[in-house]
């Protein structure tokens, strides 16, 4: 049928999946084909029984089990694994996936759906941090899009309509700043994790929250940028926009500056990467500029949130240290929300993961999971 939309999620109990199921609420003519879950089959359950997708996968292999039992009467055919991931990824009849799982665990199920030609709404961003050469090549190949979800590149994939990309000179990629902007390394010593899952403008899933406050998301979503959109790191500009009105802005050859503008809403992203060309009407959240007396732009203090300058590094060297950069932080932050380091250790242990661990050129998808690994055991080798 046209203006029909199918599409499968993974991580559909996410703060992205869910919002996403929230969009397709609003326009039945989106149809959900698969959903996934890492453990949560309370909810997981839920969304089977109501969006009745054709297969759902659970991580955890006993939660799987469990949920299997639980909609024996219903026709939704329960997976498990990350194979399981893999097969709501690529199952029949979605010709979009939109990847909203957290960590490089969404790398493998988005090249195996690109593989089935389908188009991807991006917001897992680690698949373009790590795999981003594999990835870009392997959308060529198969003739797939990907759409960014992410609302800085959403802003930036916006304010290309119409123009060429080889006119671009620079992206300028917005920063809120996160909840410890203008603040000390002294200060920044006490933070605790409940002080860093706190978000002064977004509300997230817990990594990319406290990836918010150490700035390492933004250093992620500078190279994702870089892959989406083909430019070289030097030229992508973060500045701190502390209200997070203005998403992200491109800045072409003749010096006109095109920005997307909007209230901090990710269902505006997730509906336009699900539609797009078109632009849907969205009830509520319309942007009120009579609230703001002001929209201000700073230099990011790189030298106290050092994680972004290493994550320019990381996408100036490429190969696998973008890889050692994420997989350094995920292990950081898990160790971080298990009390086990400081919250300045993320960024330290981030930064001597870099260091030691040698770089590989074009590293292979069986490679960058290697480094995946050896830079989670060097994290935690170094924290103890
Ligand atoms: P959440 O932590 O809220 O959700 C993650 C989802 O992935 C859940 O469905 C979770 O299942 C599942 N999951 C967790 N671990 C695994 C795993 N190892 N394998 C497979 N599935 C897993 O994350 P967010 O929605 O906040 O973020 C998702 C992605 O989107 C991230 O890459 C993030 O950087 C990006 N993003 C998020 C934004 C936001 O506003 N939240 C904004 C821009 C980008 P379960 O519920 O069972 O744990
Ligand atoms: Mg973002």
């Amino acid at each position: 049928m046209e203006n029909e939309h199918n599409i499968t999620i993974i991580g559909s109990t996410g703060s992205i999946g869910t919002q996403t199921l929230e969009v397709a609420d609003e326009y039945p003519n989106i149809k959900i084909h698969g959903l996934s879950a890492q453990s949560n089959i309370e909810l997981l359950e839920k969304q089977i029984r109501k969006y009745k997708p054709k297969v759902a996968a659970v991580v955890d292999e006993e939660k799987a089990k469990e949920l299997k039992i639980k909609v024996s009467d219903t026709n939704t055919k329960i997976v498990s694994g990350n194979e399981g991931v893999c097969e709501v990824a690529t199952v029949d009849g979605a010709d979009l996936v939109v990847t909203a799982v957290v960590g490089i665990s969404g790398l493998k199920p988005t090249i195996e759906a690109i593989k089935q030609k389908k188009n991807i709404a991006l917001a897992n961003k680690e698949t373009l941090v790590t795999g981003g050469h594999i990835v870009t090549k392997l959308c060529k190949q198969y003739g797939v899009e990907i759409l960014p979800v992410d609302s800085e590149h959403s802003a930036i994939f916006q304010s290309m309509q119409g123009f060429d990309k080889k006119d671009i000179k620079k992206i300028i990629l917005t920063a809120s700043g996160g909840p410890f902007f203008g603040k000390t390394k002294d200060e920044l010593s006490k933070v605790t994790l409940e002080d860093a899952l706190k978000h002064p403008n977004w509300n997230m899933g817990a990594k990319v929250t406290i990836d918010s406050s150490t700035l390492v998301n933004k250093g992620l979503e500078v190279i994702e940028a870089k892959w989406l959109f083909g430019v070289d790191a030097s030229q992508i500009k973060v500045l701190v926009h502390r209200q997070s009105v203005v998403h992200s802005m491109v800045e072409y050859k003749d010096n006109g500056v095109m920005a997307q503008l909007g209230a901090p809403d990710m269902k505006l992203p997730i509906q336009y990467a699900i539609t797009y060309p078109k632009r849907l009407p969205m009830r509520g959240n319309e942007l009120d500029f009579s609230k703001y007396s002001s929209l201000t732009f700073q230099e990011p203090d790189m030298e106290t949130f050092y994680a972004l300058k290493l994550a320019y590094d990381a996408a100036r060297i490429g190969g696998s240290v973008p890889t050692v950069f994420n997989s350094a932080d995920e292990e950081a932050v898990e160790l971080f929300r298990q009390r086990k380091i400081s919250y300045l250790d993320i960024t330290r242990l981030i930064g001597e993961a870099m260091e030691r661990i040698e770089n590989i050129e074009n590293p292979s998808i069986e490679q960058i999971f290697e480094v995946e690994k050896e830079a989670r055991r060097v994290v935690r080798e170094m924290a103890d």
